[in-house]
């Protein structure tokens, strides 16, 4: 921000009579009856500051170049306006034109597009309404987040990007390697790529997840969070999954699955609540443009409580319902999307935490409950999106956590340090793993989470 400048949000806010400077993109532009109409973006708000040109007042040739697209510097003074929609508009004294755009070539046009056509210019679709109102929104949920944890004295830790375990043991992982591709260095024996000679000296992994060293803090610092991109390469080509996200992990001592509901339910209220305060105007455009529920739904969440069923219980209710559902239901099977949203949008018209679920179908590192069939795992479901949150109590007994690791047949060795942790005091402790980018869905409306971050990364696509 420049000195003799201000944001727009700011000069909306401005008193009539101040000379200020405006800076910003022209959004539309419109002359009649030799006056000049310009609405200018600087993206602080969802609100455009609206310029107004007398004729005359400046060099023609230069005013033919605010364009849209164009980016200007307006000097002038705030006039209470006549027209609707906002109290002042700025009367230009002087107006320079810092960059031109093309009205032949300059892709946004007012027009509505398609999401997928904005996907294909996401070095542009910042500037336009709904993806302002995406990444303000998107900005102010990640203050949320902290704030949040913060005030509760969690401490943040940052996991590594790169790591040589497979934390959940499940996650399909993106290899890390700088080994020739086209002429690896081979075990001779066995012809297989040597990864002792990788630079790392083994195979090593991008993160699916910061669980794992999420716990070393939290039997340290007694809470504690993560909030950082995860890889998955997993080949779904769905709106709800992205190769890479941002995920929200905190883990807590001294708590069990109780406590971690409680978390998980006063987390979702806040930062909706946070949301619902501070991004009204950009809220009241997706509930206009984008899905008229949104409001509603938020408030809802933000002030009712959330449902809480057993896993067991979840599949009577499925199995009662009496609908034909693509994958069937019985007890021992994972809940199927199509499960989730039947449960939070139409038994309960809220959000429901299932927890207990079958101990094959969760990761090894879940409390094993005293049923020795079901663990203690929650995952919180939300209408519209199904699965927002996955968490669990964890297993701190080592024998049953290293008899698990051997059941489930992995590599003990390398889950020496976690372990350990169950060697040297050990203590109840829980967690849970929120997608960002899910949240995100949620709280717009947004359809597709290509859609909710600045530049999304799926099969076959990695532009920008
Ligand atoms: P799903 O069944 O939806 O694929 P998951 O069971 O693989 O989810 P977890 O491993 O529990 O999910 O991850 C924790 C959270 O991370 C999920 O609740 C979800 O919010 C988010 N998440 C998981 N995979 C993705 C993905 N590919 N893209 C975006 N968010 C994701
Ligand atoms: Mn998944």
């Amino acid at each position: 921000m420049t000195e003799t400048g201000g944001y727009v949000r700011d000069l909306l806010a401005g008193e009539p009579g101040a000379t200020v400077t405006a800076q910003g993109w022209v959004k539309t532009r419109r002359d009649s009856k030799g006056v000049t109409f310009i609405q200018l973006s600087d993206g602080s708000s969802f609100a455009d500051l609206q310029i107004v040109v007398d004729a005359g007042t400046v060099d023609a040739e230069m005013l033919s170049g605010a364009t849209t697209g164009a980016c200007l510097r307006v000097t002038g003074e705030l006039v209470a306006s006549p027209g609707a929609g906002q109290s002042v508009e700025l009367k230009c004294a002087s107006l320079e034109v810092l960059g031109t755009a093309d009205p032949a070539t300059y892709p946004l046009q007012k027009k509505g597009h398609t999401m997928e056509f904005l996907r294909e210019i996401a070095h542009l679709r910042p500037r336009s309404n709904t993806f302002g109102a995406v990444y303000r929104v998107r900005s102010a949920l990640a203050f949320a987040v902290h704030k949040f944890f913060q005030e509760r004295g969690f401490v943040y830790l940052t996991a590594p990007l790169i790591t040589t375990s497979d934390a959940e043991g499940a996650g399909a992982m993106f290899g890390v390697s700088t080994l020739d591709l086209m002429n690896p260095p081979r075990i001779k024996e066995t012809g297989a790529i040597d990864f002792a000679e990788d630079f790392f000296g083994k195979r090593a992994h991008l993160t699916v997840s910061g669980q794992l060293e999420a716990e070393i803090f939290a039997l340290a610092f007694t809470n504690c969070y993560t909030f950082g991109p995860t890889f998955r390469a997993e080949n779904s080509n769905t709106p709800r999954h992205l190769a890479e996200f941002w995920m929200i992990e905190p883990e807590m001592a001294f708590c069990d699955l109780d406590g971690d509901r409680a978390l998980a339910e006063a987390f979702l209220k806040y930062v909706v609540q946070y949301a619902l305060d501070h991004c009204a105007a950009d809220l009241e455009f997706f509930n206009k443009r984008i899905d008229s529920t949104v409001l509603a739904t938020l408030e809802n969440v933000a002030t009712s409580d959330f449902a809480h069923i057993t896993y067991t219980e979840a599949i009577a209710i499925l199995e009662k319902a009496g609908k034909s559902w693509e994958f069937p239901v019985r007890w021992g099977v994972d809940l199927q999307s199509e499960h989730e949203r039947y449960l939070t949008e139409e038994t309960f018209g809220k959000p429901v935490i299932v927890t207990d679920y079958p101990k094959e179908i969760k990761a090894f590192y879940m409390r094993l409950n005293d049923d020795d069939k079901t663990v203690r795992a929650m995952d919180v479901l939300a209408p519209r999106i199904g699965e927002i949150i996955g968490g669990s109590q964890r297993e701190e007994r080592h024998d049953v956590l290293l008899s698990k690791i051997r059941g489930q047949g992995l590599d003990e060795s390398a889950y020496w340090w976690y372990l350990e942790l169950r060697k040297y005091g050990t203590a109840p402790h829980a967690g849970f793993g929120l997608g960002f980018e899910r949240l995100m869905m949620y709280v717009t409306g947004m359809k597709n989470i290509r859609d909710v971050i600045p530049f999304p990364r799926t099969p076959g696509y990695a532009e920008f």
